[in-house]
């Protein structure tokens, strides 16, 4: 805690200098590197050796949550005047890759409530709201969740079919959101439902949902290939009532502010990959050097050292991605495009790396004594949540045209 606390008054003069620039991509400044190391230290010490257990019998890491809550990670953004940690994107990523490294679904349980849950509360919410939705959700007491998806859409988020209905000084909400990171564990859900399906997505809106409430009802929770101690399940919403001001935005907004919080999200994905990568990276080159093969370790294999530097060239590619999408948000530049090729680049990385360390750990990668298996069924979502790789090569698509046009 205090390790940040210091970071933090010293970013502060990072920025105000003028020193934020692209490049902090050859070397991370002094503040960032100590935010990096203090994230690293605790995921070693309280996340990796339990993460196993956590996986196995999907449970919460309540503790940990809480103890993430004083280290001011679970509100990394967020202004001090609302109780967050005020510091930037890079920041953010830097801490979600870490704690990622020694838990994906610890970092995940981060990155939505950071940047799926209290940043479109932050970026479009009144200041009434923001007292409200956001101070309660910095300490890692309560998680926030983001309810877009539902049964019959998930690419194709315009087509959302819940329904808002204004009932005197009320909304009243009915539909299923589907495959909510945190709703078992979560205390107020961002959802978005349209108030005129004929408007298509410019008839979306969003709503702030306390949980639990009247009307609001969570699905089982999935059984997942990995990820397995964060949460998912349906929302399910039966006239379900909230105050009129608790609209998000404003009526029509929704879909924008979706779009927009993906965008940010997706620099959360691509650094939980970056993490899940790193530590499949870790298990890899460590065993390595210890597993004896016709009399020397495999580590002096060509065969195994040429895993090994393709292994590091991907996920030090993702990893520049990734500062660069977050280094560009911060400068309030466009990174639509950037957040869409980190996402790519480091779901891609993770998946690939944490295939390729399984190889490398023969047998021993196939078996739950280690957890190379693990990395890689944990890395298998990242391609899926917040945009598909084939949503992701269309956003760069669509982008790289526009460029070509103007
Ligand atoms: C563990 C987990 C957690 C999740 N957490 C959340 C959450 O917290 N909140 C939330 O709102 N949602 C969440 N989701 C939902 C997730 O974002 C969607 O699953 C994802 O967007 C894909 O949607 P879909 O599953 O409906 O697949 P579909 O949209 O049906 O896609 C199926 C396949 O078709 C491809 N496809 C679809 N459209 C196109 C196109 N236009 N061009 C090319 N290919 C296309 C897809 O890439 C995919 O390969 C979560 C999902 C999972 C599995």
């Amino acid at each position: 805690m205090a390790a940040l606390l210091t970071a933090r008054k010293a970013l502060g003069l990072a920025v105000s200098s003028g020193k934020r620039c692209l490049s902090m991509l050859a070397e991370l400044p002094e503040t960032h590197q100590m935010l990096r190391q203090t994230c690293r230290d605790f995921a070693g010490r309280e996340l990796a050796p339990i993460a196993a257990k956590l996986d196995k019998e999907h449970s919460y890491p309540a503790k940990q949550v809480r103890e993430l809550g004083d280290m001011g990670v679970m509100a990394v953004e967020v202004p001090e005047s609302l109780g967050g940690t005020g510091l930037d994107y890079l920041a953010y990523s830097l801490a979600v890759e870490e704690i990622s490294r020694g838990c994906a679904s610890t970092g995940v349980i981060v990155s939505v409530n950071n940047s799926l849950y209290l940043g479109p509360v932050l970026k479009y919410g009144t200041e009434e709201q923001k007292k409200l939705w956001i101070t309660p959700f910095t300490t890692g007491e309560k998680v926030g969740c983001f309810a877009l998806s539902e049964p019959g859409n998930g690419s194709d988020a315009g087509a959302a079919s819940t329904m808002a209905r204004q009932d005197g000084n009320q909304w009243v909400l009915n539909g299923t959101k589907a495959w909510i990171t945190n709703s078992w564990d979560a205390s107020a859900a961002v959802v978005f439902a349209t108030t005129d399906k004929s408007l298509k997505h410019k008839g979306i809106s969003a709503f702030l949902v306390p949980m639990p409430h009247p009307g609001l009802s969570l699905g089982k929770k999935e059984d997942k290939l990995g990820i397995r101690a964060s949460s998912t399940a349906n929302l399910i919403l039966e006239d379900c009532r909230i105050p009129l001001e608790n609209m998000l935005g404003e009526r029509g907004m929704g879909f924008k502010i979706a779009m927009q919080t993906l965008d940010s999200g997706r620099i959360g994905i691509a650094s939980q990959a970056l993490g899940i990568a790193q530590a499949a990276l870790d298990c890899a080159a460590d065993y390595s050097l210890k597993r004896m093969a016709f009399g020397a370790p495999i580590g002096k294999l060509q065969a195994i050292q040429f895993k090994l530097a393709d292994m590091a060239v991907a996920v030090e590619g993702a990893r520049l991605l990734t500062w660069k999408a977050a280094v560009l948000k911060d400068s309030r530049k466009a990174y639509t495009k950037e957040a869409a090729m980190a996402k790519l680049a480091a779901s891609e990385a993770a998946t690939y790396i944490s295939h390729q360390a399984i190889q490398v750990l023969g047998g021993m990668g196939y078996v739950t004594d280690m957890p190379a298996e693990r990395h890689y069924r944990d890395a298998r979502i990242t391609e899926i949540y917040e945009g598909t790789s084939e949503i992701q090569r269309l956003v760069i698509a669509n982008q790289v045209l526009k460029e070509y046009q103007t």
